[in-house]
């Protein structure tokens, strides 16, 4: 049992560990090989109900906290896993339980629930824009009972293994709003009906096996009834799942992490390299006892920021210093495990090299260090804004 677990989340770590017990290393392996989409896994995760644990229970979720969420992204890395190829429904998840109607909460969440639609994208960031994302130049304008859609994304993932994306675009102009995050909508993209009348997608080859697309708009119709919550409001509405998003990704860190340093420690009590075992020597063992350290560390606040966010506090403050310090901690530790298999570190057979791939992302997407780093700066150290 970990510190802060109760029997229910004991519980839910075996239940998903048991489910990770049949993807093993070489099915994560051969997936990422043949650069494909473990779509036996995911669907595996949703019959399982795993991913719709925090829809509400009326429907057809479980109706569980961050806390629970936490910790099935967390095992899913820690068994050898990648959630980033689930990771999706749970975030995007968020925005539509909130900010949408009862009407789109009752035709979307339960066919979500139960795997019959997947909510795995959501398209904010733009090739020319970037982290400045209130100056994004997608545009939505009303036309009659429809939005037409002009513009381009990128770094949109699971598009092709997604049914609904979020979309976040302008619908009124930067020049005619008082502040700068007011203005922007966002919608709910049907992509079975959108690609190829109006949206194309092109995969963006890259470092880790994630599938993720650079996305064009070019007049995409979308029915009025798409637009989640009230016009104008979108930034607020994608700011206000952050929080989760932040604290779930530091788990998954924490997962990654622990996965690191179990496979270093088994490694450095079995190999023999001068006559004895490599972990012998301190300065074999201690680069993986510092990742321990920072990984325990980075896991107490990941508990500040779940109890703070179940109870309905601000956890603004945890979820970011959460996110900072656990993917810091799965960088160091990946670090550390790649050192003490030398070579073998290298090797695809064993895995640490994909993984090492793989938990690199955290310190870019879905924000970057240095954007959480001047958060605190601002918010919590009342330092002047620095853009
Ligand atoms: C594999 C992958 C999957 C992704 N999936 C999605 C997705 O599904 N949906 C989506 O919308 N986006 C997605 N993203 C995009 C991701 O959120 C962005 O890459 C990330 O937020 C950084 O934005 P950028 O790449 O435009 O970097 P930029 O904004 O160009 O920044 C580049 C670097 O400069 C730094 N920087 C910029 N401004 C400042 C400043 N003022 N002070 C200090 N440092 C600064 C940043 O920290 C960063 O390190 C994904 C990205 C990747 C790589």
């Amino acid at each position: 049992m970990h510190t802060y677990d109760s029997d229910d989340l004991t519980a839910i770590r075996e239940g998903v560990r048991a489910l990770c017990a049949e993807f093993d290393a070489s099915y994560w392996r051969k997936i990422d090989e043949q650069k494909g989409f473990p779509e036996a896994f995911v669907k595996a995760m949703t019959d399982a109900g795993w991913l719709s644990a925090m829809i509400p229970e009326q429907f057809g979720g479980s109706g569980l906290g961050l806390a629970e969420a936490s910790v099935i992204l967390e095992e899913v890395n820690a068994c050898g896993g990648n959630s980033g190829t689930v990771h999706g429904q749970m975030y995007n998840m968020f925005t539509l339980l909130r900010h949408g109607s009862e009407e789109q909460k009752r035709h979307y969440l339960p066919k979500l629930a139960s795997g019959e639609l997947r909510l795995q994208s959501m398209g904010v960031t733009e090739p020319t824009t970037g982290t400045d994302t209130t100056k994004i130049k997608t545009t939505a304008v009303r036309q009659g009972d429809k939005y037409l859609i002009n513009g381009q994304k990128v770094w949109i993932s699971r598009v092709q293994h997604s049914d609904l994306m979020i979309l976040l675009a302008r619908t009124t102009p930067l020049a005619e709003v008082k502040k700068k995050s007011e203005g922007m909508s966002i919608f709910l993209v049907d992509l079975r009906e959108a690609i190829g009348n109006g949206l194309t997608v092109q995969p963006i080859a890259n470092m880790v096996n994630h599938e993720t697309n650079e996305l064009f708009f070019d007049n995409l119709e979308l029915p009025a009834s798409s637009l989640i919550g009230e016009e104008g409001k979108g930034f607020r509405y994608i700011l206000d799942g952050l929080n989760a998003e932040r604290t779930l990704i530091a788990a998954e860190c924490i997962g990654d992490g622990r996965w690191f340093i179990e496979k270093a420690s088994a490694y450095a009590r079995d190999r023999v390299v001068f006559g004895r075992p490599i972990g012998q020597n301190q300065g074999v063992q201690f680069p993986i006892a510092q990742a321990h350290i920072e990984i325990e560390a980075a896991d107490l606040m990941r508990w500040r920021a779940c109890a703070e966010y179940d109870s309905g506090q601000n956890a603004g403050a945890s979820a970011n210093m959460a996110k900072y310090l656990a993917a810091k901690a799965s960088w160091e530790a990946a670090n550390a495990c790649l050192q003490t298999h030398g070579g073998f570190g290298f090797a695809c057979e064993y895995d640490v090299e994909r993984k090492f791939r793989e938990t690199r992302l955290y310190q870019v997407a879905p924000i970057s260090t240095n954007l959480i780093l001047s958060y605190v700066a601002e918010h919590l150290l009342e330092l002047p804004r620095s853009f």
